[in-house]
């Protein structure tokens, strides 16, 4: 087993399911488990902070690490590129920390290529309505975008099957639970 596969842990879900506030519940109540912290050039929401939610980077900075070969997984994401870069897996597997990614499905595809031992888990709404329902509450997003997003996560629902685990999205604290008992059970 790859030291650095058995210490990831990849989650995916359609932009709305909840992923991100399941992540954070995990990272609060169990600290053998920190985040990937990924690189964009999507432009930074209110509520978040450079460095913590994302490394926010313009679209040459971006493309400059592309060709540094300083990502694990990079993709086009709603016309925006996300990625993971290996010196986020490799500082912290180092530290002894098991390392959550929260990535689309193409990036996720990707990292299992790299690591087959890393565990990978979709998160999934209850229903699209309750995704849409879900998007347009957060209100950080346009019409436009909501509905780009909307189609997206259609197409994202179809690759659930490919992951280790599918764990639905009803309630944060139980989602969080399962997604570390899974890790547990794997270990
Ligand atoms: P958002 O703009 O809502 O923060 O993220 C849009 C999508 O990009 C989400 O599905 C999120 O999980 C995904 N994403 C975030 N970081 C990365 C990354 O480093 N790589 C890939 N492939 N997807 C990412």
């Amino acid at each position: 087993m790859s030291e650095i596969g058995k210490n990831l842990v990849v989650i995916s879900g359609p932009s709305g399911c909840g992923k991100d506030t399941v992540v954070k519940h995990i990272l609060k109540t169990d600290d053998r488990f920190v985040l990937s912290v990924s690189a964009t050039t999507r432009p930074k929401r209110p509520t978040e902070t450079d460095g913590v939610d994302y490394i926010f980077l313009t679209a040459p900075e971006f493309i400059g690490k592309i060709a540094g070969g300083e990502f694990l997984e990079h993709t086009l994401y709603c016309g925006n590129y996300y990625g993971t870069l290996k010196s986020q897996i490799e500082q912290k597997v180092a530290d002894g920390k098991v390392v959550v990614l929260v990535i689309e499905v193409e990036g996720a595809a990707n990292v299992k290529k790299v690591y087959p031992d890393a565990l990978t888990i979709f998160v999934a709404p209850p229903s699209l309505e309750e995704l849409e329902r879900r998007l347009r509450n957060r209100g950080t997003e346009g019409d436009d975008v909501i509905k780009q997003r909307l189609f997206k996560a259609n197409e994202e629902l179809g690759f659930k099957s490919s992951y280790d685990y599918i764990v639905e999205n009803n309630f944060v604290e139980q989602c969080a639970e399962s997604i570390i008992n899974i890790y547990d059970n794997e270990k």
